[in-house]
C-alpha cells in the first residue's frame, strides 16, 4: 500500500504522509505519522485524547476563588466539558497583574476535580514547580511563552504526566514539532499539541488563528491536536465560530476560557465566555460533531475494507 512511489507524485511515504513533509520536518521524525504509529491516544483518568471522542477542556483563565472555580467546573461539566482548565501560575506581561495563587490554586483545582469528576489541566511555568504541579494536575500545560524553554520541557516530560504543548506565538509548525520531539525524546509519549493563534500583522484579533496548522498537524502528526479559540480570538464573540472551525479542521478537542462573570475576571475576561455563552457554543458544535462522528465511522469502515482486500 505504501509502495506507490513510481505511481504518484508527490510521493506518499510512511503513515500516508507525503515524502516532502517528512523532508521538511526531518528534525522531528518521531512526531510524524508512520506505519508504526498512526495516532497517539493520550489517556487521562477515564478519558482518551486523540481518540473518537471530541474532548472539550473549559474553565477560567486563572483560578480566582473557590466559588468561581466550583461554579465553573459544575457548569462546564453539565454542558459537556470533560476537563477543567484554570491557571494557578499565570504568565502575565505586567509585574503588577495577578500572577496566580500558586499552590493554593493547585489545591483548589484538586478539590474541583474531587467534586466534579473532571480531569485538571493547568500551566506549569518553571522547572522547579514541575513536581508540585504534577502532584495536583492530570495534564501539564506548557504555555506559549515557554514552548522553547527546554529545561521546562525536560522536567515536564520526566514528570510522566501528559503534556499539553502550546504553540509559541511566533513559532512555526516546525518549531512546535521540534519541541514535541524533545518531550518524546525525554521518554514521554503523551504529548498534546495546541494551536492558540500566532502573532501576525493583524491586530483586530488578539492573535491569528492558524487553522491551516491544525489541518496540517492532523495530516502529518500522530499526536492529538487541540485548538484554543479563546487566546486566538481575544474576543468572546468570535470564540464559538473558531471552535466550529476547529472541529471542521479535525482537531481532537478544544481549550476554552469560561468564567461566571467575565467582566470581573482577574485575567482574560474579554475572551472568556459566560455560562450561557458556553452553553450556546456547545449546542452550536453539535451538528459539526455529528459530521465528525460520521466521517470517523466512514474512515473506520474504509480501514476494515482495506484490511479485507489485503486478505
Ligand atoms: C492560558 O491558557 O491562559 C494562557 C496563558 O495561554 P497561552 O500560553 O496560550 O497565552
Ligand atoms: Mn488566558
Amino acid at each position: 500500500m505504501h509502495d506507490q512511489r513510481s505511481l504518484s507524485l508527490p510521493q506518499i511515504g510512511a503513515g500516508g504522509v507525503r515524502e516532502s513533509w517528512h523532508d521538511r520536518f526531518a528534525e522531528s521524525p518521531d512526531v510524524l505519522k508512520s506505519t508504526r504509529c498512526e495516532q497517539t491516544i493520550v489517556p487521562v483518568l477515564d478519558l482518551e485524547i486523540g481518540g473518537d471522542e471530541f474532548i472539550t477542556m473549559a474553565g477560567p483563565c486563572s483560578v480566582e476563588t473557590e466559588f468561581q472555580l466550583m461554579a465553573t467546573a459544575n457548569h462546564v461539566r453539565r454542558a459537556g466539558a470533560r476537563i477543567l482548565r484554570g491557571g494557578a501560575f499565570k504568565p502575565r506581561s505586567s509585574p503588577y497583574a495577578f500572577q496566580g495563587h500558586g499552590l493554593k490554586g493547585l489545591k483548589m483545582l484538586a478539590r474541583a476535580r474531587e467534586e466534579s469528576g473532571l480531569a485538571i489541566v493547568t500551566e506549569v511555568m518553571s522547572e522547579s514547580d514541575v513536581t508540585m504541579v504534577a502532584e495536583y494536575a492530570d495534564i501539564l500545560q506548557i504555555g506559549t511563552r515557554n514552548m522553547e524553554n527546554y529545561a521546562l520541557l525536560e522536567a515536564a516530560a520526566r514528570s510522566g504526566r501528559p503534556v499539553l504543548l502550546k504553540r509559541g506565538m511566533v513559532a512555526t509548525v516546525a518549531d512546535l514539532l521540534r519541541s514535541a520531539q524533545c518531550i518524546l525524546d525525554y521518554g514521554n509519549p503523551n504529548v498534546i499539541l495546541c494551536e492558540r493563534g500566532i502573532r501576525t500583522f493583524e491586530t483586530a484579533t488578539r492573535n491569528t488563528f492558524d487553522v491551516a496548522a491544525i489541518a496540517l498537524l492532523k495530516q502529518i502528526s500522530h499526536l492529538p491536536v487541540i485548538a484554543d479559540p479563546s487566546h486566538a480570538a481575544g474576543h468572546r464573540d468570535l470564540v464559538p465560530a473558531l471552535a466550529r472551525i476547529a472541529v471542521a479542521a479535525e482537531a481532537d478537542g478544544l481549550l476554552v476560557e469560561v468564567h461566571p462573570n467575565p467582566d470581573k475576571a482577574w485575567s482574560d475576561g474579554e475572551q472568556s465566555l459566560d455560562f450561557d455563552g458556553f452553553d450556546e457554543m456547545m449546542v452550536s458544535l453539535d451538528p459539526y460533531l455529528a459530521l465528525r462522528r460520521q466521517s470517523l465511522s466512514m474512515r473506520a469502515l474504509e480501514g476494515v475494507r482495506a484490511m479485507e482486500a489485503f486478505g
